[in-house]
């Protein structure tokens, strides 16, 4: 094999087609819940179920099993630091007991994982766009 045949296999690899979107955008799209690729086609059809392709460029949203395990890191780290940043703002910032404000925290940590799935997979569906850029190019 010579330099022509592996720089061919690997133009093969990862195709080039067209301008790839900057890593804010795709942030962005992210948290408006919109495709990553396109960013017109909303990822949920409603507050729960997410859709197979997008409406706009028919990416495929509905991946393979197991991939949105990886939102579960956005989910939790949203989740602590988010906490931690309330924890501190209560009893550093206010001055509150820790006895006080523990029973709210706690429920917080139950509630917001719920309330934040939608953008954890939204997130890591860009997050996966951003550094595995072959997932823009499928069809
Ligand atoms: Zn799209």
């Amino acid at each position: 094999m010579n330099d022509t045949d592996v720089a061919k296999s690997k133009h093969e690899e990862v195709p080039e087609k067209g301008p790839r979107p900057l890593p804010e955008v795709l942030l962005w799209r992210g948290v408006r819940l919109r495709c990553p690729r396109c960013g017109e086609g909303r990822l949920y059809r409603n507050y729960i179920k997410m859709n197979d392709c997008c409406s706009s460029c028919s990416l495929k949203l509905k991946r393979e099993p197991g991939y949105y395990l990886g939102a579960t890191y956005f989910n939790y780290g949203a989740t602590v630091l988010s906490m931690s940043a309330m924890f501190l703002f209560f009893r550093l910032g206010m001055n509150i007991s820790v006895d006080t404000i523990l029973w709210p925290l706690f429920t917080f940590c139950l509630i917001f994982p719920l309330l934040f799935f939608r953008h954890a997979r939204a997130l890591w569906l860009a997050f996966d766009c951003q550094f595995d850029r072959s997932v823009l190019d499928e069809k």
